[in-house]
């Protein structure tokens, strides 16, 4: 089947780029998802300059008129779940039921941001100087670029471009490479809206091509990123160039410490679903596993079972409970971790391995490594695999230990039945996002996500606290003189 040359998104008008790129489905390699054009520099140019012009329309748009705009947009997501999340499971490799899933919360972050449009009220203050009156206000940043992963092609995109638009802003969003389809499919449904032409624009291309370019342009008011720790630093540096607002979310290595007293069961399966949910590919992944000597051993039997049991298959059949990994050089990669974790002298207690299913794909069997410990490379580096490590502790002092010794700091997680450990855990945990017997992976979208150390660079994102990423404060003072 012959496939039509999907489009970019400049300066309003979809068009054709220098060249295009195949986009594969990783749970069956004959199956060709589209083809996609790549935006050339002139078109990056053209559409940075339309965005200015359409960012001062917008933000004199009314608030009613803004907030409609968004609430359309969430709506016909969540309304389309089952389809979007079909294309974005099929393009991307997770089960159907976390492509949908995703697809609606994504619907969700514009429902919620339709909301905050209504939201935004500023402050006032006496001056210390008599007669003077101050307020202060947040306007728009102007234009942001958004540079989003393929892991969550669909959420992660959302929740930067709901806020950017919801403070005024216009966006030019390049996507990753890899997941193309949910990118046009985002794309169409806001393009429809009631914006001005060339608020939001769609760039694909290559990050060190099209994606440098973007972070390197003077044109650029904010850059929001959410990707690899090296990347990062380099958006980080181009940005700093131009002395343009940046934010980042990176990569981590999160823990999840099961204390002796847990709940087996619960514990077993908050590790399992917070290591192999989304094939391990998530910067929230549990992929360090930091047990109790006195659990350890009832613990692991069960963890491993569990992994053995899981069945591994293409993402969009019914009883498929890991999909492939996203690509060759990401399977490749993770096969690399697990001939590491063996050299440096850990246990590979299952899995771990590539798998020939019907379909031909980039299939992998969810790993376990047992006597790992926590300065090994398995335990300090992201490998963003199905591949989680047992670190044995013998007590609740030398678990907090471990999951804070890393350079990361984005989640981490206990599970416990001791309230004092519990109260203890969640304010000593050195991360961004903390969880009590609940999976590392999931979080809300209306309180803020985020960070510490390598895992996160500026402003937090989501919630209200999106607001000091996408806006600039004002503070204007104001004398009225004489009523009479
Ligand atoms: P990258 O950091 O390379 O990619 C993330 C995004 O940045 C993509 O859109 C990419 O474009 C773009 N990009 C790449 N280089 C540049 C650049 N020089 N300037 C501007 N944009 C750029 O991550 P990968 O997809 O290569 O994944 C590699 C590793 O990163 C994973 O194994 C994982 O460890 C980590 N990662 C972490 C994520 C997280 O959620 N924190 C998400 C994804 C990856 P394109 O892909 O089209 O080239």
């Amino acid at each position: 089947m012959s496939h039509v040359t999907q489009k970019n998104l400049i300066a309003g008008e979809w068009q054709t780029g220098s060249g295009e790129i195949e986009n594969h489905n990783p749970s069956d390699l004959t199956d060709l998802v589209g083809v996609y054009a790549q935006a050339t520099s002139d078109q990056l140019s053209a559409t940075l300059e339309q965005a200015h012009r359409a960012q001062r329309e917008w933000a004199a748009y009314g608030i009613e008129r803004k907030q409609a705009v968004l609430m359309n947009i969430g709506n016909e997501m969540m309304s389309r779940a089952e389809e979007l999340g079909t294309l974005l499971s099929r393009e991307e490799g997770k089960p159907l039921a976390e492509g949908k899933g995703e697809v609606f919360r994504a619907g969700q972050f514009f429902t919620y941001y339709a909301a905050e449009c209504l939201r935004q009220i500023g402050e006032n203050a006496d001056s210390v100087r008599d007669g003077i009156e101050i307020d202060v206000r947040r306007e728009p940043v102007g234009v942001v670029a958004v540079i989003s992963p393929w892991n969550f092609p669909t959420a992660t995109a959302s929740w930067k471009i709901a806020p950017a638009l919801c403070y005024g802003n216009a966006v030019v969003w390049k996507p990753a490479n890899m997941t193309p389809a949910s990118a046009v499919a985002l794309t169409e449904i806001i393009e429809r809206q009631d914006i001005p032409k060339g608020l939001f624009s769609l760039i694909m291309g290559s990050g060190n091509t099209i994606g440098q370019q973007l972070v390197e342009s003077k044109s650029v008011n904010a850059i929001s990123f959410t990707g690899s720790v090296p990347v990062g630093k380099g958006i980080a540096a181009a940005a700093i160039a131009n002395l343009t607002k940046v934010q980042m979310e990176m990569g981590s290595k999160n823990a999840l410490a099961v204390m002796d007293d847990a709940d087996l069961d619960l514990a077993v399966s908050v590790a399992h679903g917070g290591a192999f949910g989304g094939t391990g590919q998530k910067c929230t992944a549990s992929s360090r596993l930091v047990v109790h000597e006195k659990i350890h051993d009832a613990f692991v039997e069960k963890l491993i079972a569990g992994a053995k049991a899981m069945k591994v298959g293409h993402a969009l059949e019914a009883d498929t409970q890991m999909g492939p990994v996203v690509s060759e050089q990401q399977l490749n990669e993770n096969l690399d971790y697990v001939a590491l974790g063996k050299s440096e002298g850990a246990e590979l207690a299952c899995g771990g391995e590539r798998l020939s299913l019907d379909h031909d794909g980039y299939y992998m069997s969810p790993g376990v490594f047992l006597n790992t410990s926590n300065s090994m490379r398995i335990n300090r580096e992201e490998m963003f695999a199905p591949l989680t490590s047992v670190i044995k502790v013998g007590s609740y002092d030398e678990a907090l230990a471990v999951v804070n010794d890393t350079d990361f700091g984005l989640t981490s997680g206990i599970v416990t039945t001791s309230l004092a450990r519990a109260s203890h855990f969640r304010r000593n945990a050195q991360t961004g996002v903390v969880t009590v017997n609940l999976p590392t992976a999931g979080t809300d979208y209306h309180v803020p996500f985020g960070g510490r150390g390598d895992s996160s660079y500026g402003p937090r994102e989501q919630g209200s606290a999106a607001a000091e990423f996408y806006t600039t404060v004002k503070t204007v003072y104001m004398s009225s003189g004489s009523p009479e």
